[in-house]
């Protein structure tokens, strides 16, 4: 794990909520993956389905049995956005920010959103290669961010 002087290198100031896993628990096992800077996705056991964000059936045939597999953290840009207006107080002073939205190599179907890591009015375009970064944020009750840098090639 990184130490806390990693905070300088966030893409996001502290003070944002954290995330957390919905009340059915649905997405504990992303974010547990996270911590282990694996990217753990929802996979169907019957069908093979890729499916994000978690869910208690599965979307393409409705079966019960799922699971999480670790899926390749690559992709590439799907949809943008640069953000010149702050959402939450403690965003004032880190505008802009680029919001992504990454459609993954090897999990056919699954788009995560995150931001791009750097400079945020770096040139990019969609379909771009990136590679997710894990962002560490230590503490008492540690969690780890999953954020996008653009591929080099
Ligand atoms: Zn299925």
């Amino acid at each position: 794990m990184n130490d806390q002087s990693k905070s300088s290198e966030w893409v996001l100031p502290e003070g944002l909520p954290r995330p957390v896993p919905s009340t059915e628990g649905l997405g504990a096992e992303f974010w547990a993956g996270t911590l282990n800077h694996q990217l753990l996705i929802q996979r169907c056991e019957d069908c093979r389905n890729w499916q994000w964000g978690p869910e208690i059936i599965c979307r393409s045939c409705g079966s019960e049995q799922l699971g999480y597999e670790p899926a390749e953290p690559v992709g590439t840009i799907y949809s943008w956005q640069r953000c010149w207006y702050p959402v939450h107080p403690n965003l004032k002073e880190s505008l802009p920010y680029v919001v992504l939205l990454i459609a993954l190599d090897s999990a056919t179907g699954v788009r995560l959103v995150g931001n791009l890591v750097g400079d945020a009015e770096q040139a990019f375009e969609i379909g771009d290669r990136v590679t997710a970064v894990f962002e560490d944020h230590p503490g008492d009750d540690p969690y780890t961010l999953v954020q996008w840098q653009r591929s080099e090639g």
